[in-house]
Parts: C-alpha cells; structure tokens; sequence
C-alpha cells in the first residue's frame, strides 16, 4: 500500500499532522519509537506541570499564614506525586491514541527509518518492514544537549530532565546548570519541596530570553528565598557532585557540590534516521523550513523541535496545521504568525508573554512606547497574590498605536496571555482593544488597565 503521508515522530506535531490528514480522507502512516505524544506528553510539558501543582499544593499550605490559614504537620509523599503524574500522563496517552483511531491512520511502534526518497515516492523502513508514501513530514523533535564539559559524562551525580522526572526519590541537594525555561522550572519544584537549589547561568540573567524587567521580579523573589542564583558563571569541570565554577566578573574559582547536578542548557534538533535525505538544506543543524513548513526536497515537511523554530509544543502543533492544510492545498493558504506565539514559563509566580520585547523592538529600529503596570491594579491579584505586586508591560508600536507585545509576571498570568496573543496576532491598536471586555474580578483585567 502507498500511503499520502508518512510521518516521523508522534509528537504534538506528528499526532496533531495524523490527526488532520486522516481525518480529511487521507491514508496516513505514523511512525513513534516511544508512546505517542513525544517529549511534552511524556517527558516534558505535562508531567513537570503534574509534579509542579503537587509542590504548588505542599508550599500554598506551609506558607497560608499570610491568608490567615494555620496548617501543622504538613507533608508530601514525593512518590505518590510521581504516581499520579503517571496516570494523568497514561489517561493523555491514551486519548492522543483514540484521536488517532480512525481508518485512514495507522500507528507503528518502533524506530523508522528514510531508506530513499524521490519526488514522488518516500521509502521507509521499521521493524524490518518497508513502507512507501508520496509526501513525508518529518517531526523527530529534538533531544537534551549534552555540553562538552569535562567530567560530565558517565556521571551518575548527573541528571538530564528525563532524568529528574524519573526519579523516584528527591535529592537532597541539587545545582542546575543552565538558568533558561526547564532550569528555573525543576527550581521552583525542587525548592517548594524544600531542597536547597543552585541555579548556574553562563549569562548576566536567568530566562535571558525573557524581558528583563519581568525576570528581576523573580530573581529578586527567588534569592529572597534561599535559591543561590549564580549567573555570569562558567562550568569549568565536573567531578561526581562538585562543581568547579569560574565567576566571568571577578574570574574568581568555587566549588560547590550538592547530591546531583541537573544540566538544561538546550536541546538540539533531533536528525536520527535522516541519513539518506543527505540534500535536505539544515540550519545550525536543524531542518530549514518555509511557511508552510515544506523544505527545499519537494515533498518533504518539517514541524516542531526538529525546524529549531521556536521549541514550544503549540509552535509543532500549529506548523503540522499549517502544513497538512499546504499538502492538501486547502485555500486559502495559512502561515504561522510567529510574531504573537505565547509562551509561559511555570516558576512560581509565572511568566507569560507573547510578542516583542522593548530590547527587540529597540533592535529592530522599531520606535515604540512602553507602559508598566504592577499586577496589583488587579482587585482579584490583591485578593490571592498577598505580598505579591507582579508587573505587566506593553509594548505599543509608537507610530500606529498597535499591540506589539505584553510581558507579565503573576499568577495566573499563564490563563490570559492567550487575550493578548489575539490582540497582536489581529495587529488590534490600544483602541481596538480597549473595546474588549474582560470579566470582574479576575487578574485578566490587568491587559485593560493598562491601555
Ligand atoms: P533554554 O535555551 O531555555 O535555556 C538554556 C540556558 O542555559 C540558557 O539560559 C543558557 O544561557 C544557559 N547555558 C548554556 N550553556 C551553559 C553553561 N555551560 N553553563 C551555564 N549556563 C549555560 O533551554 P532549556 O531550558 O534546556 O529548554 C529547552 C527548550 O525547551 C527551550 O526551547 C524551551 O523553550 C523549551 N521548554 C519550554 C517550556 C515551557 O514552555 N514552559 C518548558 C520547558 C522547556
């Protein structure tokens, strides 16, 4: 049998690619070496976030206090979170699996490989069987980058996020290499849990990709707390638990050592089983893809982690959307709005945004006016956020008056980032989004109060 379209990867771009090329009529194969889902379902995404409202849960009752709620004896049972996290992610499975239950689709456990490829015809081989299909859409994602820092190796004091997630055991101390989104995110975890937690950051900032307004919010709340935030720091080496630093300012050398290291510096595309597409054009070694998400061979998609996009699962989804929707020339034709793609980081308070930052748009030569407003013009912030003030920033382009990006820090800022992703998505100017009515009281109202 030829299928229309094989896939590779059953991530949210290869799941949600199957998904919609199978339900439009078309005979698709996927191919997924793991349980479908991917990384975010599996290892990601969904079972940090499980074990992240566990800890939420454990801190919120030993910290009620300043709510006027006394709580003794409060404890947790780390593996019975770890359990739970199990289930919620074997219910999710299970359901990517029903969506996938259809006639045109077919689910195939096991590593696939490109054994050739034409303009018309993609051979594939898995599980010692061979699979022909006209179109390929390639969504192997990407895996943890193993920094070339001696000692790091075979070193069982070592931990990748996988790792982490795995555990069945707390540490009873942990050094975070790597002060970007999974760093601060098993911060958060590990300290509301009650272990000591240093975080090593190459760069002048923790989340340097965030605005840094934002971002000193929560380092100054975090080293208020305990977290030892070391940034403009080197690893110099590793050996077993110790870590030997080197401070970029002062060139000073330190040891610091605690029961394991956990190293999140970056994750890079994922190319295993590729070999023989050797003329696919790559990008610091990532697949280059157009608009709708097609590479330079002709009947060759790429979606998610493995473009090195922007690595967030609703980037992959998105771009599987956009390039069934190319393949099977619906019309008319969408792009991706890369410039109003939210995303949120789970520390505690969280970090959401969508759009550009003051520093891009300063790099961009766009003029722009910037306004800044605490979380705490919010009746409902005041009300849940005690000793919390937050801040959310708007950047508005200076000549049209048009949303160009909205920053916040403050819970629950991850639930309406989305109102403002619509507002730049639309290009809608303050005026226009004055006009939108947010519901009193909830924190959401913060993106009024600032227009
Ligand atoms: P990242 O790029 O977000 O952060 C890596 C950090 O490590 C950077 O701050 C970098 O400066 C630092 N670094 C690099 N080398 C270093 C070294 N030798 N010593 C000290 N610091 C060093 O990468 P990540 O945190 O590994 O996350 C990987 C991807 O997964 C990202 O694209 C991220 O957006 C995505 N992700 C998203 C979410 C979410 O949406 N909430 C959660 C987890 C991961």
């Amino acid at each position: 049998m030829k299928y229309f379209l094989a896939i590779i990867g059953g991530g949210p771009a290869g799941y949600t690619a199957a998904e919609k090329a199978s339900k439009a009529g078309k005979d698709v194969i996927l191919f997924e070496q793991n349980a479908v889902g991917g990384t975010c379902l599996n290892v990601g995404c969904i079972p940090t976030k499980s074990l992240l409202y566990g800890a939420k849960q454990y801190y919120n009752a030993t910290h009620a206090q300043k709510y006027g709620v006394t709580a003794e004896n409060v404890s947790f049972d780390f593996a019975a979170m770890q359990k739970r996290k199990t289930i919620v992610v074997r219910k999710l499975v299970a359901g990517i699996k029903q969506r996938l239950n259809n006639e045109h689709c077919t689910l195939v456990t096991g590593f696939a490989k490109v054994i050739s490829r034409t303009d018309e015809l993609v051979t594939i081989e898995c599980n010692g069987e061979t699979y022909e299909a006209e179109n390929l859409m390639i969504c192997t994602g990407s895996t943890n980058f193993v920094p070339p820092i001696p000692g790091i190796k075979d070193n069982p004091a070592v931990w990748d996020s996988t790792d982490a997630l795995n555990a069945t055991e707390l540490p009873k101390s942990i050094i975070i290499v790597g002060g970007g989104v999974i760093g601060m995110e098993f911060a958060t975890l590990y300290h509301e849990l009650g272990v000591p937690v240093t975080v090593i950051e190459a760069l002048p900032s923790i989340l340097p990709n965030l605005d840094p307004e934002v971002v000193a919010v929560l380092a100054d709340k975090y080293k208020k707390a305990g977290i030892n935030l070391l940034t403009e720091t080197r690893v110099e080496s590793i050996d077993g638990g110790t870590v030997n630093v080197k401070s970029q300012i002062t060139n000073d050398q330190l040891q610091i050592s605690a029961e394991r290291i956990l190293v999140s510096v970056g994750r890079r595309a994922n190319l295993n089983g590729l070999e023989a597409l050797n003329d696919i054009e790559l990008n610091r070694g990532a697949i280059v893809i157009d608009d709708f998400c097609k590479t330079n061979l002709p009947n060759v998609y790429a979606c998610g982690d493995v473009t090195g996009k922007i690595m967030l699962a609703h980037v992959a989804s998105r771009q599987a959307e956009v390039a069934v929707g190319r393949m099977l020339k619906v019309i008319p034709l969408q792009r991706i709005a890369y410039n109003a793609i939210p995303s949120v980081v789970y520390t505690n308070p969280e970090i959401a945004s969508v759009g550009i930052t003051e520093a891009q748009a300063e790099s961009m030569s766009i003029p722009v006016e910037v306004r800044r407003l605490p979380m705490t013009f919010s009746g409902r912030f005041m009300a849940e956020n005690e000793g919390e003030t937050g801040l959310c920033k708007m950047i508005i382009d200076a000549k049209n008056h048009s949303v160009l990006g909205v920053h916040m820090i403050g819970n629950p800022c991850s639930e309406f980032v989305s109102a403002a992703s619509f507002a730049v998505r639309m290009g809608y100017t303050t005026t226009e989004f004055e006009q939108v009515v947010f519901p009193h009281p909830t924190v959401s109202e913060i993106l009024h109060e600032i227009l």
